[in-house]
């Protein structure tokens, strides 16, 4: 069995050599691991072999292992879908949110985020494929929900999201991301700050960093399969 750190230099050599076929600068797109149903003593390893930046999709799983690795300096982002119940928790602990769908979920984020804290990270989703039941604004109403978050105080807009449904090859995939870094272009110039695409996961990431993706987020390439799934 290869060790996290070996999968962790595979994958990080992987995402170089995208970035120059390409034609992407070096060093542009930035490796999210996806920590959801891996233990802390996992994250603590990858850690060790240089990353810095976790995602995980459920609240009170992460906040347990977020308590555990406090001596850890580690940017926590939140990747899964919103309940309403859970932003306050949310706010509290992490240092980016990706998955942000909705104005009445920006807005209590905005609200539950400590002014001590510097203001909360944020993207919004997109659901690329009209997927019924996945969470993700629509790309016609992306525009109108940077809008409202642009607008509160303790959030600062980073850019877009989108989980694509699974596709067999990696031109379809290109032309579902391509949708995606287009609006991305068309957003970024009314609103200057925002410099991050995220979209790209173990499956599918080349397509992704072909259209211009800026952060991957990948979960089984670095820690291998989750238990139960
Ligand atoms: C689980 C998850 C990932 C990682 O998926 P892998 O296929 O294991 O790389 C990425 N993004 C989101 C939103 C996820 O929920």
């Amino acid at each position: 069995m290869t060790s996290i750190a070996e999968k962790i230099e595979v994958v990080s050599a992987h995402i170089r050599h995208f970035e120059q076929r390409y034609h992407r600068a070096p060093g542009s797109v930035r490796l999210l691991a996806v920590s959801k149903k891996h233990s802390a003593e996992q994250i603590r390893l990858a850690s060790v072999a240089g990353i810095e930046d976790f995602g995980e999709n459920y609240l009170q799983e992460a906040t347990e292992k977020i308590a555990l690795l406090d001596d850890l300096d580690l940017n926590w982002h939140f990747i899964g879908p919103i309940q309403a119940n859970k932003t306050r928790g949310i706010a509290e602990h992490f240092d980016w949110v990706h998955s942000v769908a909705r104005e009445k979920i920006a807005r209590r984020l905005s609200e539950q985020r400590l002014d001590s804290k510097a203001p909360l990270n944020v993207c919004v989703q997109v659901n690329l494929s009209s997927q019924a039941g996945k969470s993700g604004t629509t790309l016609e109403q992306a525009r109108a929900l940077c809008e409202c978050i642009d607008l509160l105080p303790n959030l600062n807009l980073r850019g877009l999201m989108a989980i694509p449904a699974p596709l067999p090859d990696l031109e379809s995939q290109r032309t579902c991301f391509r949708q995606l870094a287009n609006e991305f272009e068309r957003l970024a110039k009314q609103f200057p700050a925002m410099d991050t695409l995220s979209m790209g996961m173990s499956d599918d990431f080349e397509a992704a960093i072909a259209e211009g993706s800026t952060l991957v987020r990948i979960g089984t390439a670095v820690f291998g399969a989750r238990i139960g799934q």
